[in-house]
């Protein structure tokens, strides 16, 4: 007797905003596959990372636990692959196991993929052309150079495993894309899209981080003042004023992202078309998503990491004929931590008594538990590297955010030990959507502010987090 549990196929991208993507409304981009998701399912208006930025939210997805807890707090702190994921109690209950794409936990053998079938990993970021892959032998792994474009290759390695799949068990699919991550390298087959057009600005290009913690000014991932040639592939007009060079890198920058994203969008096209010839559509739950946001130009920037709403905001849409009605849109916050226990409800399996998160089937059905959560609270520990971005945590409810820069590395591992006076930031993000105006200190709001630090808190406290030391109210 087959093995009826539905098949999931979860397909993530490398920093894809929703805002990208035509089915969350996009004003700069068609993405016609992804819409398909989407319109056949459901669209998450409201998913969120915990922690916005590669590694961590990996890890996040794949334990269902926090990075506190996990260990995953930087780009730095790799996964030690012993411990418990969701994939391993699907592979141990019968499904076969597949991950094929970025992994960016870490390398050796006490970092790479377990608890899968077959797998196939970039070593790190990896290379948009002619990409080296980590493959498993019998003693442990090998680098072996493919030749191609790693969104192709990727989307090849997933249909191979489908192919020589058994038909009697269920599948879950890992196809984890390089794409649209930095340096933003099309292919061919795109690289000529938008020659001679511009792309739409987004209203925050030109933004000047006025009334504003000091942490955005001092952010380093600005459009053209940050970028490398690498990156626009080209010199770079530095002797521009800053708001004209804003003005010029933006469209170089994006029309690269946009490209990237189309070959990813033809890709999701390849794998639906694919469950539709073979008839598993109806019994496949289709997700895509990505590790977080970013910005695209929003705030003059390039880049994640902050708890602002590009980059906090992942887009999640998700098909499942036999189980969500098509054309849902959901409002309810969910969050990476809530991926693990839920795709173990659906293929029948409870939750591990260490995960964090909750399982969002019932949102599936359009049913809503009373108790669902009305906030979230985020972490971003790597303090300084790569970007200055200043470590901070924070929550989010519906109307209102709240961000605590507490600017300090604690020691954590890829971090830069250097620390500022801590600021905090609200915005209300009814009145405020692109959150250019920092109400904390505004007198009528001091009753909200008490009210809100205490739900940051209590959220902390909720997930055994630590409020750091100078957080004393
Ligand atoms: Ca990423």
């Amino acid at each position: 007797m087959p093995d009826q549990r539905p098949n999931i196929l979860f397909i993530m991208s490398d920093d894809h905003a929703a805002h990208a993507m035509s089915c969350y409304g996009s004003r700069i981009n068609q993405t016609p596959n992804l819409d398909r998701i989407a319109d056949e399912g459901m669209r998450f208006e409201n998913c969120f990372c915990t922690n916005s930025i590669c590694t961590p939210s990996r890890a996040a997805i794949l334990t269902g636990t926090y990075n506190h807890i996990n260990g995953v707090t930087t780009l730095s702190t790799h996964m030690d692959n012993r411990l418990p994921t969701f994939v391993k109690d699907l592979r141990a209950s019968g499904y076969q196991t597949g991950m094929f794409g970025k992994w960016h936990l870490g390398q050796g053998a006490a970092h790479e993929p377990t608890g899968f079938d077959e797998w196939a990993v970039l070593p790190g970021q990896g290379l948009y052309h002619n990409p080296t892959f980590i493959f498993p032998t019998e003693n442990g792994s090998e680098k072996r150079p493919v030749p191609g474009y790693v969104t192709d290759i990727i989307t090849d390695m997933s249909l191979d495993f489908l192919r020589a799949r058994d038909s009697e068990r269920p599948f879950f699919l890992m196809c984890h894309h390089k794409a649209p991550h930095r340096a933003w390298e099309p292919d061919e087959k795109h690289a000529h899209m938008y020659l001679n057009e511009d792309i739409p600005e987004p209203p925050t290009l030109y933004d000047e981080y006025a009334n504003r913690a000091s942490a955005a000014e001092a952010a380093e991932m600005r459009m053209g003042l940050h970028h490398q040639p690498l990156d626009l592939k080209c010199e770079i007009p530095h002797d521009l004023p800053e708001r004209e060079l804003r003005k010029w890198a933006y469209q170089r920058y994006i029309k690269d992202y946009l490209r990237v994203v189309a070959s990813i969008d033809d890709n999701v096209g390849r794998l639906l078309d694919y469950l539709d010839a073979e008839g598993l559509a109806e019994n496949t739950v289709v997700i895509y998503t990505s590790d977080q946001g970013f910005f695209l130009g929003d705030h003059g920037w390039y880049d994640k990491r902050f708890m602002y709403e590009e980059s906090l905001r992942m887009p999640y849409i998700m098909r499942y004929p036999a189980g969500i009605a098509a054309g849902s849109v959901n409002q309810d916050m969910v969050l990476n931590v809530d991926f693990a226990p839920t795709y173990l409800e659906l293929a029948g399996l409870p939750p591990q008594p260490a995960m964090q998160g909750r399982s969002f089937a019932p949102l599936l059905a359009g049913e809503c538990p009373p108790d669902w959560r009305e906030s979230m609270y985020y972490r971003y520990w790597m303090h300084k590297t790569h970007h200055n971005v200043y470590a901070h945590y924070g929550m989010r409810s519906h109307r209102y955010k709240l961000i605590y820069y507490y600017a300090d590395a604690l020691g954590t591992a890829g971090s830069i030990d250097e620390s500022y006076t801590p600021e905090w930031e609200l915005f209300d993000l009814e009145a405020d959507p692109y959150e250019l105006n920092n109400i904390v200190d505004d007198p009528q709001h001091a009753e909200l502010v008490v009210t809100l630090k205490a739900e940051l808190h209590r959220l902390q406290a909720d997930v055994g987090d630590e409020r750091y030391h100078l957080d004393v109210n």
